[in-house]
């Protein structure tokens, strides 16, 4: 094993010598090789994340259905977008808790409406309406809530049309939440949109 020392440095130019030019100027700034000669340099941190580049902060989807509405055991929390962006936020890992009263414990499943290709090309509302007509199906939930990722708001999805039409066919509440990952500077904005969706 070498016991060369990291050149930080070194690592830094060669991270940012593979990203494009602009988003390399951007991402730049928020990397800091360490302490040098007692100077703690300062690091960009409250900016927006760039969609396609990996961060350390959760993203506002993440803060919308993983950390607020997601741990909700008694509505379905439906994510309309790619399976990855639902296994990413399932949370049979740390929150965990038993039925009430009702029965109803959603908490160890993950809906998702398992957006691909074609639904990029063509649109996914009317696969998020079957979704949400299969969860009531299913499980006849008192409620259901749709979460927006990244693709749905790149491709413009309503998800509020497809929410308010199936609330009145279902006759339950049904309600979206524009949470795309790359709209705020962090998980903070997703913890936002999640509540005041639930005030209204
Ligand atoms: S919403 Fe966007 S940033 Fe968040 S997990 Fe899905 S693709 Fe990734």
């Amino acid at each position: 094993m070498s016991t060369k020392p990291m050149n930080t440095e070194e690592i830094k130019k060669e991270l940012i010598a593979r990203m494009p030019t602009k988003v390399a100027r951007k991402r730049a700034k928020a990397m800091t090789p360490g302490a040098q000669g007692g100077e703690i340099p300062e690091i960009q941190a409250n900016v927006r994340t760039i969609p396609g580049i990996i961060t350390q902060r959760g993203c506002t989807y993440a803060g919308c259905k993983g950390v607020v509405l997601g741990p909700s055991r008694d509505i379905v929390n439906l994510t309309h977008g790619p399976i990855g962006c639902g296994f990413y936020s399932w949370l049979t890992r740390r929150n965990q808790t038993d039925a009430g009263p009702d029965g109803d414990n959603f908490i160890p499943y993950s809906f998702s409406t398992d957006m691909t290709e074609h639904d990029i090309v063509f649109g996914g509302m009317k696969k998020l309406a079957a979704a949400i007509q299969e969860a009531y199906d299913n499980f006849h939930p008192k409620a259901i809530s749709v979460f927006s990722t990244c693709p749905v708001g790149l491709i413009g999805d309503d998800i509020h049309a497809v929410a308010r039409q199936m609330q009145e066919k279902l006759g339950i509440t049904v309600f979206a939440n524009s949470c795309e990952g790359y709209k705020g500077v962090s998980q903070s904005a997703g913890h936002h949109i999640a509540n005041n969706q639930i005030m209204k």
